[in-house]
């Protein structure tokens, strides 16, 4: 296996634009394909010999790789979302969604009757069928990833939600962008990616949510999704430093008055 036989875009010692804000992003850290995040417990397949160059931007800080912008669905299904996949997130399936949905319904549940909920890039439709099972009005799954779910669906949402999605794009505003095409105004996204830590130069490609064989190849800091969502006239606040909200109106009968500021 070499980065030319993978399709890999080869490597350039000049800094590349940031793809959130253009900002000169010179080279960071390298790891081996094969790297997956550090899961307590988690198996470490062997070295490759493939390398995996990522970039940080000076502006805001965003970690990224473009050696995997010129693959197609299929080829990141063959190398990253195929059948071994799962070892190395084996929340995937049922237990994250499960839990999401639990999650939901606690902060949303006294107003499903009336909901309707997108989710995006969930890729099986677990998390919404929990939503359905409990009484959402709507709960709709979206991802072009999978053919199944890869057509939007139509119409405007109260809610969209987007779990472990965004670490995993090589191109995230795209992302983003298909995300506020489908939130109704007013409305609001609800979505997880972890940030990077204060302190994140400490540990480099080393910190554990970076990782090609787990599909992490977009790590965002609190700056870099601010700026991100912002091209949309959105502001996102951080309800923890994996969880978040954003949205440019919210509406009245949440009671977020506190967010909204
Ligand atoms: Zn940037």
């Amino acid at each position: 296996m070499s980065s030319n036989h993978l399709g890999l875009r080869p490597i350039s010692a000049a800094a590349l634009s940031c793809k959130i804000c253009a900002g000169p992003s010179a080279l960071y850290g390298v790891v081996d394909i094969n790297r997956p995040c550090e899961i307590a417990g988690g198996v470490q397949p062997p070295l490759s010999g493939v390398p995996i160059y990522y970039r940080r931007c000076a502006a805001c800080g965003f970690l990224f790789t473009d050696a995997f912008d010129d693959w197609s669905e299929e080829q990141f299904k063959t190398h990253i979302y195929n059948d071994g996949y799962g070892v190395f997130d084996p929340d995937y399936q049922t237990r994250r969604p499960n839990n999401n949905a639990l999650t939901v319904s606690g902060l949303w549940g006294q107003h499903k009757a009336g909901m309707r909920v997108l989710d995006f890039g969930g890729g099986n439709d677990m998390f919404c069928a929990a939503l359905r099972a409990t009484g959402f009005l709507e709960a709709v799954t979206y991802d072009p990833m999978v053919p199944e779910f890869a057509r939007r669906p139509h119409g405007k949402f109260d809610l969209v939600t987007c779990f472990e999605t965004l670490e995993h794009l090589p191109d995230p505003l795209t992302g983003i962008a298909r995300m506020v095409d489908c939130i109704a105004e007013p409305g609001a996204v609800f979505y997880s990616t972890l940030t990077q830590p204060v302190d994140f130069d400490r540990y480099g490609v080393s910190w554990w949510y970076v990782g090609p064989r787990n599909g992490h190849i977009s790590i965002f800091t609190k700056q870099a999704l601010e700026l991100a969502w912002a091209r949309h006239g959105f502001r996102t606040f951080a309800l923890n430093e994996g969880t978040h909200l954003a949205f440019r109106t919210l509406p009245k009968s949440w009671g977020l008055v506190t967010l909204q500021g």
